[in-house]
């Protein structure tokens, strides 16, 4: 017996339905091709004087001194509290206008990293004649490093202690001022807020670092979406596709409360298309030297997803699916310890690291950041701890005195199980780096003797024989 599979005669949908597969088809190619290329040119078009998060204002203001005026037109908008110059960069003569603005927050510089790669890529692609065409239909202004005092201390406030992003109404910063008459004089279609955020965020409840968080901000306490917000989240969307084959479920969204006194939501009240970009963080990428990569093709992409339209391909649902922000991560978690007290108690033990500013670098200092029951909480280092005993580390008997320090061989105390080192003097912080895998103690003090959140004990672990199986010092886990 035959059977006929017949075809039915195409209806007007179907129609309609294979047409927009074409065309995806096409558009998604069109996507690839473009950020290949993009990505091609990073390594030639990389600004190499920026290598780390810590830059100064000289180092940037030397840069934008060296940009070509036949093809950027710079421009001072004002000075800092300290007197620091802010700059615009503007490209592009388009009917699009996009405002760029980086490091309100003075310790948040990945986007300002990201923004001299463009200005090279752009910089270079003109040079060999192949002026980029999102160009002809977009106006591009960049304002880098909108607070030049607090990232010469690498601070999140200016020197007024002021937080910009709680300045747009009242505008009382001159580095806010300046932000906030930009906005206005130019009345841009697109705006770009562009930030860093805490390394411990994650996407979603999961153990995926937030590397990318996006905002389409609200305008209201409602959270209403109008037009222009709604292209926002569109274009959101076409960036997180963009970046999730390099930075896969490692993208998140931010929180969209309404903060009345915050630029990015103002702008986008006042008309402007908002987009908020934080980046986070990523293992093995401290200094986000990926993350500030991804930042330029995020926003390559975005240029070409305007000049296109192709934003309008996504739907808000697009949007919905990126994961919010949660913050399920911390640096350590050590699983399932056993501490003796009363009893035995079965604990989890994670740590968190702060950077502390030491002359032009930084020193991280790690702190309880949770106790108890964390298996659904993640670490960028884990540790499973099961039958193993956890105790406070025991002090050297000794006090070191003078240059002693640099003499110890710190895994030889460690393998007794001492932790603390004892010196002579209050230690400083070129005696804790002489000697990082120690706790230095002063004259008078001890060990703790609890298990407290924010303090930074130096621990060990220990089998059920006694033996040393590891020590945790300063939230690093030194195994034996
Ligand atoms: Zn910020």
């Amino acid at each position: 017996m035959r059977i006929e599979h017949t075809v039915p005669p195409m209806t007007e949908h179907s129609k309609i339905f294979w047409w927009l597969v074409f065309l995806l088809v096409m558009v998604t190619g069109e996507v690839v091709q473009a950020q290949t290329a993009f990505l091609d040119r990073y390594p030639d078009i990389r600004e190499e004087s920026l290598t780390k998060r810590r830059f100064s204002h000289h180092q940037i203001q030397e840069l934008i001194q060296k940009l070509p005026p036949d093809v950027f037109q710079v421009d001072s908008l004002g000075a800092s509290i300290e007197g620091k110059a802010i700059y615009s960069i503007r490209i592009g003569k388009g009917p699009q206008k996009v405002l760029l603005w980086s490091q309100m927050h003075g310790d948040e510089p990945t986007a300002t990293m990201a923004i001299f790669d463009i200005l090279n890529y752009l910089m270079y692609e003109t040079a060999q004649g192949r002026v980029p065409s999102f160009l002809q239909e977009l106006s591009l202004c960049f304002i880098p490093m909108l607070n030049p005092d607090g990232a010469d201390r690498f601070r999140r406030r200016n020197a007024l202690n002021v937080d910009l992003n709680r300045d747009a109404l009242r505008s009382q910063s001159p580095e806010a001022f300046i932000l906030k008459t930009m906005r206005d004089t130019l009345q841009p279609d697109w705006g770009f807020n562009l930030h860093d955020q805490n390394r411990y965020t994650s996407a979603g409840k999961t153990h995926h670092t937030a590397s990318i968080s996006f905002l389409a901000p609200a305008y209201n306490e409602a959270k209403d979406w109008d037009q222009k917000r709604e292209d926002a989240m569109r274009l959101i969307a076409s960036m997180n596709a963009a970046l999730q084959p390099f930075v896969p479920d490692q993208v998140g969204r931010y929180s969209d409360e309404f903060e009345p006194r915050a630029f990015g939501d103002n702008i986008q009240k006042w008309g402007t298309r908002t987009i908020l970009i934080e980046t986070g963080g990523r293992r093995g990428d401290l200094e986000k030297q990926y993350l500030r990569k991804m930042n330029y093709l995020a926003l390559l992409t975005a240029f070409e997803a305007i000049k296109e339209k192709r934003y309008a391909a996504f739907t808000l649902k697009d949007y919905e699916q990126i994961p919010y922000n949660s913050r399920r991560l911390h640096e350590l978690i050590i699983r399932k310890a056993r501490l003796e007290l009363d009893k035995m108690y079965t604990l989890d033990l994670a740590f968190r690291n702060q950077e502390v500013e030491w002359k032009d670098t930084f020193w991280t200092r790690a702190g309880i950041s949770d106790i108890g029951d964390l298996h659904n909480y993640y670490g960028y280092t884990e540790f499973d701890a099961s039958g193993l005993l956890i105790q406070i580390g025991a002090a050297s008997e000794h006090t070191y005195v003078g240059d002693a320090l640099s003499e110890i061989d710190p895994r030889k105390l460690l393998a007794e199980g001492i932790t603390y080192l004892r010196i002579d003097r209050i230690p400083t912080l070129d005696d804790r780096l002489t000697m990082p895998q120690m706790y230095l103690l002063g004259p008078g003090e001890d060990p703790p003797v609890h298990l407290d959140l924010g303090h930074n004990p130096s621990l060990v672990l220990r089998t059920n024989l006694g033996d040393i199986h590891s020590v945790i010092v300063n939230g690093r886990l030194i195994q034996f």
